[in-house]
């Protein structure tokens, strides 16, 4: 099954996608965990990837979509994959279809995650995330705060947090390409009979683990 995480920065994709992978076996690919792996194991990809991750711009398609079509004939990847950040732009997601086609596969869901702007903000400038480059585990010092402060509770490795989401400037540019560039996806997909809108906010006390429990419901079907 090829799921997509659609939705802006801070409205839970990871959380969900890393809950939706624990429960069904189907692994979570998250460009942004493997651009920030490279990026601190100090890869070639990394070193480049880098130059346009700590501004806040998109990694051009020559170094994403490569890579993402790497991951997608790993071993694990035969059942199927969460993409988490993959594809967000048009020219990816038809980049994608391309892809699957070739391997007889195609887009079986894209959830698509809404959150009202004003808690993204004030989601990204709480979240944390582990310094330990083999344990990806996302915090929030607000609404999920770890069972010691400063400290993974997986690893017991001290948090940081990252650099784009320490940057205003970065958050910014972030949050406007995802409008520009991001959200045509919602339609295009949508025409493809694939999407699934599911909204994320304190305001109607629905968090990311609460989609993941009723999308577990529409899958396991
Ligand atoms: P966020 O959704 O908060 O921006 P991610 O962890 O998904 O965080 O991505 C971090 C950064 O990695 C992005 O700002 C972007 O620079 C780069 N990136 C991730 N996925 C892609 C992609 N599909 N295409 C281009 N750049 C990407
Ligand atoms: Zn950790």
């Amino acid at each position: 099954m090829i799921i997509i995480m659609l939705g802006a920065q801070g409205t839970g994709k990871g959380t969900v996608a890393g809950i939706l992978s624990k429960e069904t076996g189907i692994p979570q690919v998250s460009t942004g965990d493997i651009f920030r792996k490279n990026i601190s194991d100090k890869t070639e990809l990394g070193i480049k990837a880098n130059e346009y991750i700590s501004s806040g711009n998109l990694v051009p398609d020559e170094i994403t979509v490569p890579m993402v079509q790497d991951r997608l004939t790993w071993d694990d990847a035969k059942n199927g994959v969460i993409l988490d950040g993959f594809p967000r732009t048009i020219e990816q997601a038809e980049k994608l279809d391309e892809m699957l086609n070739k391997m007889g596969k195609k887009v079986d869901l894209v959830v698509n995650l809404v959150t009202p702007r004003d808690e993204i903000i004030d989601r990204m400038v709480t979240r944390r995330i582990c310094s330990n480059k083999d344990c990806k585990a996302s915090y929030n010092i607000k609404l999920d705060p770890p069972k010691v402060e400063g400290i993974c509770d997986k690893c017991g490795s001290p948090l940081k947090q990252r650099e784009d989401d320490s940057d205003p400037e970065a958050i910014n540019r972030r949050l406007e390409i995802y409008e520009e560039k991001t959200s045509p996806l919602v339609k295009y997909y949508e025409d493809k009979g694939v999407l699934r809108t599911e909204k994320v906010s304190i305001s109607i006390n629905r968090m990311g683990a609460d989609v993941a429990k009723d999308l577990l419901e529409i899958i396991k079907k």
